[in-house]
């Protein structure tokens, strides 16, 4: 992992934000948008060199402190290095976990390699992040965490049975995490995208113009939307999503399942007779 700074820039009064995958797609745009915002930046990703060049630019537009984490969150070494600038660092105001990918394809014709690399950036990273984040957060009474998981953490294809997985946990955790924090100042926004124009398509075997352009939103639109989201005090963000009662309604539902599994008994379609 190498790391470069510039420090010609007094520090931001907003703090710093750490954005992981801020190489590409989403991450980059939340990059641009909290520069603009005037917050200092660390940016994570492998490729140092699109690392830099986007902090190059975002000095000269925006005049904020910018610093690259050239590191692979799916390695051990790499992710407990920028786990410790997170606990360490008390000028970080602010986390987006972003980085992710995506393997599409039948489970038993997924290479196990692929599988694992996938689990370990949206899952074991994430959580890894989090847990620093929300330490420090947590001991300063102040700071945002920002999970970026998916809708389909809520839904499962044939071809994204392990992909959907790993944004389940985001989905179940990041929720966990809010109630953890709920006496707090502390903010954790869960931020759920449908499909959006990056390269995670084509990445993960499923090519962006194999989608119906209908229901791919912009970069641009799904991050200024869970901004706006952010800002309004929303703590689960479903950029796409018009009518927000489907949301409550479906998580009505979820606790009331709940609640019904809580009777101790097998149901009585079973016919055990004790
Ligand atoms: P993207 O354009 O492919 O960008 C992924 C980012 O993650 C890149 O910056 C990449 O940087 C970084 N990354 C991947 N593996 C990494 C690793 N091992 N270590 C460090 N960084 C790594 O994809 P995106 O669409 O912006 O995805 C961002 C997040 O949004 C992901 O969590 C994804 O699951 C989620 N999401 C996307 C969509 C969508 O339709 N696009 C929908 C729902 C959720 P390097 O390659 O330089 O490392």
């Amino acid at each position: 992992m190498t790391a470069t700074s510039l420090s010609s820039t007094t520090p931001s009064p907003k703090g710093t934000a750490l954005v992981t995958g801020a190489s590409a797609g989403i991450g980059k745009t939340y990059a641009k948008r909290l520069a603009a915002r005037g917050y200092d930046l660390i940016l994570v990703a492998r490729r140092g060199d699109l690392l830099e060049e986007l902090a190059h630019a975002l000095r000269a537009a925006h005049r904020v402190g910018v610093t690259t984490l050239a590191a692979d969150l799916g390695n051990a070494v790499d992710l407990e290095r920028v786990a410790q600038r997170v606990e360490q660092d008390d000028g970080i105001s602010m986390l987006v976990n972003n980085a992710g990918v995506s393997t599409f394809g039948q489970v038993a014709t997924t290479p196990t390699a692929a599988l694992e690399a996938m689990t370990a950036v949206n899952v074991a990273a994430l959580v890894r992040l989090s847990r620093a984040a929300v330490a420090a957060f947590v001991r300063r009474n102040r700071g945002t965490l920002v999970n970026i998981g998916s809708v389909l953490g809520f839904h499962s294809l044939p071809i994204s049975a392990a992909y959907s997985g790993t944004k389940g946990y985001v989905l179940n955790f990041t929720r966990g995490l809010q109630d953890e924090v709920a006496n707090t100042d502390v903010v954790v926004q869960l931020v759920l995208p449908a499909a959006t124009a990056t390269d995670i398509w084509d990445l993960g075997g499923v090519p962006l113009s194999t989608l119906d352009a209908a229901k791919v939103m912009t970069v641009d639109d799904l991050v200024d939307a869970a901004l706006a989201g952010l800002d309004q005090g929303e703590r689960i963000t479903l950029p796409s999503v018009e009518d927000t009662q489907l949301f409550l309604d479906y998580d009505t539902a979820r606790l009331k399942l709940m609640g019904a599994s809580q009777t101790g008994k097998p149901a009585s379609r079973y016919r055990l007779q004790r």
